[in-house]
Parts: structure tokens; sequence; C-alpha cells
């Protein structure tokens, strides 16, 4: 009943027949055996009690878990998402490189506001916490690249050798573009491209400062984002703005993207950027 009671409340499909119930009682009993100590009975369903919301931010290490239905398993995480969103920090926002941006200070979520379920992953050797979108990488076990295991790749020296040929192609430029433009890609720079106002000074923290490649590879890396993306068309036609768009948000975007083909993720790619010894 209780069971029955949560789903309706959390508005989801009954995805548990009658056939489950053996394995749903057992959980049950196990959830109130693990919880209950003789003195706190029943706090457990309270939502206001500390215990109850420890659970919910799955804080509680259960003694004993049972193989879930993947179904059922995707609600509850869903439901452990966003109980913990408010509690959780992302380790990239204290450096200002987080997608989102959110704060611990002003409790508030500076970017993309409409987004409501954010997927997180937990660093396996820090285990700290990154937004999937701030880490851009798939991996399993995650590693957010604390340990530095990663060989840097010599994007300089390949450039600097090779030409931008060697580490770009403009498949890879226009796919970012796009992805950039329709949000497959979520990216701090680009929403604030479409939304200054939102935190100029922010803005201006996400500015590449440190590139020391030569000004003709530079010419160059920008006349082939220009072209893989007929931005040039449009600068030409006196659409000037779009030059902030291609040093703001295509130039850092690209360069983060040439990392995390190297396995590196987004918030560790941030860091190299902003240290700048690898370009
Ligand atoms: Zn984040
Ligand atoms: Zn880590
Ligand atoms: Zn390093």
């Amino acid at each position: 009943m209780l069971m029955s009671a949560m789903y309706i409340v959390m508005e989801s499909q009954f995805d548990y027949s009658v056939h489950d119930m053996p394995v749903l009682r057992r959980w049950w009993c196990l959830l109130l055996l693990e919880n209950n100590s003789l003195n706190s009975c029943g706090k457990i369903f309270a939502h206001w009690t500390k215990e109850c919301q420890e659970l919910i931010a799955g804080k509680h290490t259960p003694v004993f878990s049972l193989k879930r239905k993947a179904e059922q398993q995707d609600i509850e995480e869903t439901m452990t998402q966003t109980a913990s969103d408010v509690q959780r920090m992302c380790m990239a926002d204290s450096m200002q490189f987080c997608v989102y941006q959110t704060s611990n200070n002003t409790g508030e979520r500076l970017l993309y506001p409409e987004v409501n379920f954010m997927k997180w992953v937990q660093c396996k050797t820090c285990r700290g916490w990154l937004h999937q979108d701030c880490a851009g990488i798939e991996m399993e076990p995650f590693d957010c690249g604390c340990e530095d295991s990663i060989e840097h790749p010599r994007i300089k020296d390949a450039v600097d050798s090779g030409g931008i040929h060697a580490v770009f192609s403009k498949t890879q430029i226009k796919t970012l573009h796009d992805d950039l433009l329709s949000g497959k890609i979520r990216s701090n720079r680009m929403f604030l491209w479409r939304n200054p106002a939102t935190s100029l000074r922010l803005k201006q923290h996400l500015k590449i400062r440190t590139l020391s490649w030569s000004e003709q590879r530079m010419f160059e890396l920008l006349r082939f984002i220009e072209e893989a993306t007929t931005i040039s068309e449009k600068i030409k036609r006196g659409e000037i703005h779009l030059l902030d768009f291609v040093f703001d948000v295509m130039l850092p975007e690209l360069l983060i993207k040439a990392l995390q083909e190297h396995g590196i993720t987004r918030f560790r790619a941030e860091q190299m950027m902003a240290c700048g010894n690898i370009f």
C-alpha cells in the first residue's frame, strides 16, 4: 500500500505487478529493519526527519541490496537525483566551470534553468561529483582526472608541426557547431553567448586567455571554423557579432572537444585551458 501511495504521489506509472509483491515485501522489510532502531521507529517515513532525508539523498548505505528491475531502477534513480540535487556540489562549480553554475552561496542556478533533471557521475577515486554535462564523456567506472593518470596530449606540438589539420577536422567542427546550437551539447559559454546578461563577469571568466600558438596557426583555425560552419559568409554579410561566437564559444569548445577525444573530461579540460600548458 505504501508502495502504491508513493507511486501515486510521484505521479509514476505503475510498473510492478502482483508477481513482484514477495520481492517488494522483502524490500520494505529490509528497509524497516535497516533504518529503525528501537527509539526511532517510523522516522524513516516522515519526510521532515533527518533519517528520511538522508535515505532519500542516498547517504544511507544499505546492509543488503536487492537486485532491481531495470525500470524500477530508473525511477528510483530519478528520485534520488531530484532529492540530492540540492545538496550535491558539482566539482566544476567552485572553479566557475560548471555548465549550470549551481552555487551554494546564492542557492541559485544561473544557467539552463529549464533543465530539471541533471545526471551526475561520481569519480571512483576522489568520490567527487560532476554533472554529466560537466564531465562530457562517459566511462565506467568514472574518473574525473584527479589522478592525472591520462597522459596529456601534446595538442600544441601537433598543431605546431602538422598544422590545424593534424588535430581538427571540418566534420568535427561542423558537428560540434550543430550540437551546440541544438543544445545536444550544453555549454556554459553557449548559454552566455545567447544570454549575456545572465552574468557578464562569468562570460569574461570563461574567455580563453592562454593560447600560445603562433598567429598563423590561430588564423588557420579561425578560418577552419568559419569555413566548416558557413559563419564566414555571415560575417562577410555584416553579422559581426558572430566573430564573438567564434572566439568565445567555438574556439574553447573545440579545444575541449579535442581533449575529450583523449578521454579527458570537460572539467579537466577547463583546468588545462586555464593553466594553458598544453595549448
Ligand atoms: Zn556541473
Ligand atoms: Zn576524482
Ligand atoms: Zn596535469
